[in-house]
């Protein structure tokens, strides 16, 4: 019942598309069998989880909050979320997210915009945004309605949102976690991780997640670390390194101030920091908006009326009408944006000025956290440029959402583990996050970092 309660409280919040708390009960009830048999107990145990709709569940609709797939089944499981349930976990439903995972704030859902359970103090009632695109997991953590959830990072979409909504989340090193089974957007950068109250709780989902997958050709083949055993917020011989360029124009005060905070609060923990330079920091943001379109737009070729979800058939129409038509209905506003610039940049006449050039501005992008990590072996920057804003207040200028992203985006095209861990509220009374970045694998350091900051 407290499940059912809890799935009653997140109607409000707009959370979930679909609800499956019989999932959840059985695994409890699985959880308390092996109790009362005397058996060990799984890591995850009977823990209720919120799973983002980008994840294949086996005959649970999977819309990744998209028309185009309404009424989708799939006939098998993610490999994340069989991983999740072999380790005893159970799922309350597929949460909201931005549609394709594309989005900063969760508005370009199909189904409807996610609302934080955060209000500002000052009196400003408008609803906020949960962030994005994972914005159902981060409201159904933040709104104590699930204890964890999964989400997805292309260019920030688990760390962002953590930061809005004071939780936190961990996108690991590109390839721990198998992609197989989740709605592709980006290939070459998305990252599935866990977002949670804790680092703690983050260390022990991440573990339960992550691991080789032949089914995934870019699956990484390296043991996964006992992250939650090697937890520690003792940062002594560290040295973490600020990237000077995130001194962005335009940061609010108090996001400069929480930064100083943050490196005050790793030197108490037995750090030493020092001052690090990623000069090609102001093109990361123009490289993924080209990159990240770019695939989306051959990954979302497969939405064609035949083999998913919806199907447009007009009366007397032939395949190409069906396409699209189907295409027409069934995409989302922002989804056609990325799909017409990612079309445009592939082109044949604007490959290499467009497309080409991203790539090598990606290149030189993940040198520069290279030529860091000779200084130092952590990063410390804020989360994003900005608390969470107001429902509506970005979603008419792409540009102005696109800018929420500067501090995310470049770890994902040098594909390294960072993580948002909340750090402080601002003067509305609302949360902000710091990020930590590390160096490829470096999965541990990261959470140690974050423990310390938390
Ligand atoms: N906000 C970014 C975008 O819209 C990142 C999204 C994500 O990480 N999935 O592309």
């Amino acid at each position: 019942e407290a499940f059912n309660d809890a799935v009653a409280a997140a109607n409000v919040l707009n959370a979930f598309i679909v609800e499956t708390p019989e999932h959840a009960l059985a695994a409890a009830d699985a959880a308390d069998q092996a109790r009362a048999a005397g058996e060990a107990p799984k890591p995850l145990a009977g823990v209720p989880l919120g799973i983002k709709d980008l994840f294949a569940t086996k005959g649970v609709q999977t819309t990744a909050a998209s028309h185009i797939l309404g009424g989708f089944k799939p006939v098998y499981e993610s490999t994340i979320t069989q991983k999740l349930w072999d380790a005893g976990a159970g799922m309350l439903g597929k949460l909201n997210m931005d549609q394709f995972a594309m989005g900063s704030s969760n508005e370009t859902s199909a189904f409807g915009n996610v609302i934080s359970p955060w209000r500002r103090s000052d009196g400003g009632n408008a609803p906020l945004a949960p962030g994005g695109s994972s914005g159902g997991s981060s409201a159904v953590v933040a709104g104590r309605i699930a204890p964890a959830a999964t989400g997805t990072d292309t260019g920030g979409s688990i760390r962002q949102p953590a930061a809005f909504t004071g939780i936190c989340g961990i996108k690991p090193t590109y390839g721990r976690c198998s992609r197989w089974g989740v709605v592709a957007f980006a290939s070459s950068l998305d990252q599935a991780g866990p977002m949670a109250r804790t680092v703690q709780d983050c260390a022990i989902m991440l573990e339960a997640m992550s691991g080789f997958d032949p089914k995934d050709a870019t699956s990484l083949d390296m043991p996964v670390p006992a992250w939650e055993a090697g937890l520690s917020a003792d940062l002594k011989g560290k040295r973490i390194g600020i990237p000077k360029e995130y001194r962005v124009d335009n940061m609010p005060a108090e996001i400069d101030a929480l930064w100083r905070q943050g490196i005050e609060w790793v030197k108490d923990a037995g750090a030493e920091v020092v001052e690090v330079s990623l000069p090609h920091t102001k093109y990361a943001l123009p490289a993924y908006y080209i990159i990240a379109p770019a695939e989306a737009s051959s990954n979302l070729a497969r939405y064609d009326g035949v083999r998913y979800g919806l199907r447009d058939l007009p009366e007397g129409a032939g395949l190409q009408d069906m396409y699209a038509a189907t295409r027409a209905a069934g995409f989302g506003q922002e989804v056609k944006r990325r799909i017409l610039i990612g079309t445009y940049v592939l082109s044949a006449g604007f490959y290499d000025a467009y497309y080409n050039q991203a790539q090598k501005v990606r290149a030189l992008i993940a040198r520069d956290f290279d030529d860091a990590w000779e200084k130092c072996d952590l990063l410390l920057t804020p989360t994003a440029p900005s608390a969470a804003f107001a429902l509506g207040e970005k979603s008419a200028d792409p540009i102005a959402m696109y800018l929420n992203d500067v501090f995310t985006v470049p770890s994902s095209l040098a594909g390294l583990p960072a993580m948002s861990v909340p750090a402080g509220l601002d003067g509305a009374g609302l949360p902000l996050g710091l990020q930590v970045i590390g160096k490829a694998f470096d999965e541990q350091g990261v959470l140690n970092a974050g423990l310390a900051l938390e």
